[in-house]
């Protein structure tokens, strides 16, 4: 899978191009030289920031000199390995000039780019300015046999050769080829496994399926299939396998292995005919790459997320993911739009429905049908959140046995306490608890028992939930229980809103703390008795709980 861009300015004149092209690319993150600008992600070196971006393959739009890119990139240009598209861009979207990675299609990104910026690409690849489509870079669906051979073509045809096709190749159809009868040259589009003739260039079309019925030495079997039937196995599309083993892990890393996707059929799935036979295994030819992707179904997913408390950067990279790879998302309209970037194409289903198991279900039957689905919590999913109804609704008796073949995971998230404790400094670094304030789910006796052990066991406390319109003298009652424990000098952390553009953090005493600081969007942090506070240099003050007890 492609990484999504990184667009990379140094200054804040730069911004309005970088989010007119972000717009192009919703999951391109915005870096921006720290200090001079505030974009989605801050770097300190230029250069640095650069390689690194480079060695990981993801595609890069610099908006800046073109000449500077170059510099930087200098040093790891002599090894021409896999390259990733890089593109310098004039900062007032004036210009896009496509630098490197003309395999990884970097003319195609530029030509986009300046679509949207209504300017014209710069392209200098001469195949490419002449023909109106690079050769050696075919869409997805189709593979370049060998690009040698491919650079070797490509130069006839700039030499003056004219060029006949053999089988579709529909995405050249407005190409300005030298098209002729009886062209001296041909491009053959098939699925045959053999050395090009001379004058001849391969592509492959990815129009095969292997049909497996067992997972034993699929690789072996599938190599050995489209060798005894001469087929190329780079034209392999999928692997297709009855929905029994959707759950099979080898059958998974083989299909990651050989990089194609793994689809499953019902005894009611149309398939196409049967071109080979080997060893229990079919190859099947569907019509076209697209229709090779549409047979069966995928396993689905269901990932059950955490935000974090609600800036980009405390989300992880695997949410991130998920979110980016889903096809359908659940949760409150809030987190729904916290999890932006977003696509259009993506099915945003925003609930303001209390019914955690109802959205639970929801997701498996979309999930069951093979959609790839996330149900977004805030914070961590496992923390008062949708992990555990998706699993309950799992679990229960009526559960249809197609929801535990969906591949279930969940990723976890910064919860609030834990962002709240980071931003006072420590005051969870010794033992603490956990606890919701809300009698919603369980009765406020076991709230009250709760509390009153948690007190007599010197935790320190992070309440959730602390209280609502709904709830309104239940906080006043757990602080009397806490007090019966506790000195008024005890130090409370109050974090309102954190990571979020509205963050206040509060630190009070207990003596002074009132329900009236707190609401539905406030997690309190009562400290244990060793709990600390102390001035910053800043004016504020920090709070922690030392490591160790003094000893007896
Ligand atoms: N799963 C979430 C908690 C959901 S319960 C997590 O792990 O953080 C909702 C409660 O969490 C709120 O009433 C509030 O007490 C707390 N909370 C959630 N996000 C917060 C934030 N950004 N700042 C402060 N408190 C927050």
């Amino acid at each position: 899978m492609t990484l999504s861009p990184a667009i990379v300015i140094l200054g804040p004149s730069a911004l309005a191009t970088a989010r007119r092209i972000q717009a192009l690319y919703p999951q391109a993150v915005i870096h921006g030289l720290s200090g001079r600008v505030e974009a989605d992600a801050a770097y300190d070196d230029f250069g640095d920031t650069l390689r690194n971006l480079y060695r990981s393959g993801t595609p890069i739009i610099a908006l800046c000199a073109a000449g500077i890119v170059i510099r930087s990139l200098a040093p790891l240009l002599t090894s021409k390995g896999a390259e990733p598209p890089v593109l310098a861009v004039a900062e007032d979207g004036s210009a896009v000039v496509p630098l490197l990675g003309g395999l990884g299609g970097v003319n195609r990104m530029a030509r986009e780019i300046a679509a949207a910026l209504q300017v014209s690409a710069a392209i200098t690849t001469s195949g490419e300015l002449r023909f109106g489509t690079c050769l050696l870079d075919p869409p997805s669906g189709y593979v370049l046999a060998d690009i040698d051979q491919g650079k070797r073509f490509v130069s006839d045809l700039l030499g003056g050769e004219s060029l006949r096709i053999d089988g579709e190749a529909p995405w050249l159809d407005r190409s300005k080829l030298p098209m002729a009868e009886d062209g001296g040259r041909t491009l053959h589009i098939t699925t045959e496994q053999r050395a090009a003739q001379a004058h001849e260039l391969l592509i492959h079309p990815r129009t095969l399926l292997a049909l497996v019925d067992s997972t034993d030495d699929l690789a072996a079997r599938i190599a050995q299939a489209f060798e005894q039937a001469g087929l190329a196995q780079k034209s392999l599309a999928a692997l297709l396998a009855p929905a029994a083993l959707m759950t099979d892990r080898t059958l998974a890393n083989a299909a990651s292995e050989l990089n194609v996707p793994l689809r499953f059929i019902t005894s009611d799935t149309a398939l196409p005919t049967a071109i080979a036979q080997h060893d229990g295994l079919q190859v099947l030819r569907a019509e076209s790459p697209d229709a090779a992707q549409t047979i069966g179904r995928p396993r689905g997913r269901l990932s059950v997320i955490g935000l974090g408390p609600g800036a980009a950067e405390h989300m992880t990279p695997a949410v991130r993911r998920a979110l980016d790879e889903a096809q359908d998302l659940l949760g409150y309209e809030t987190y729904v739009r916290m999890a932006e970037p977003l696509r259009n194409d993506q099915v945003r289903h925003c609930s303001d429905n209390r019914e955690e198991l109802q959205r639970a279900r929801h997701a498996f039957e979309l999930a069951a049908s093979g959609r790839r689905v996330v149900v977004i919590s805030s914070g961590d999913p496992g923390v008062f959140a949708m992990a555990a109804a998706v699993l309950e609704a799992l679990e229960e008796a009526q559960a249809p046995t197609d929801w535990h073949a969906v591949e279930l995971e969940v990723l976890p998230g910064v919860s609030a306490a834990l962002a709240t404790a980071a931003k006072a400094g420590a005051p969870l670094g010794h033992d603490f608890c956990l606890i919701s304030l809300s009698d919603n789910l369980k009765p406020w006796a076991m709230i009250e028992s709760r509390l009153d052990h948690a007190g007599a066991a010197d935790l320190a406390m992070a309440f959730y939930n602390p209280i609502s319109k709904a709830r309104p003298w239940q906080l006043g009652r757990a602080l009397e229980i806490v007090r019966s424990h506790r000195t008024p000098d005890t130090v409370v952390v109050l974090g309102r809103d954190i990571g979020r553009p509205a963050e206040a953090l509060r630190v009070v005493s207990l003596g002074e703390l009132t329900p009236e600081m707190v609401d539905m969007r406030t997690l309190v942090i009562i400290g244990s008795s060793q709990t600390r506070r102390f001035p910053r240099g800043d004016g504020g003050e920090w709070v922690y709980t030392p490591r160790s007890y003094p000893q007896a």
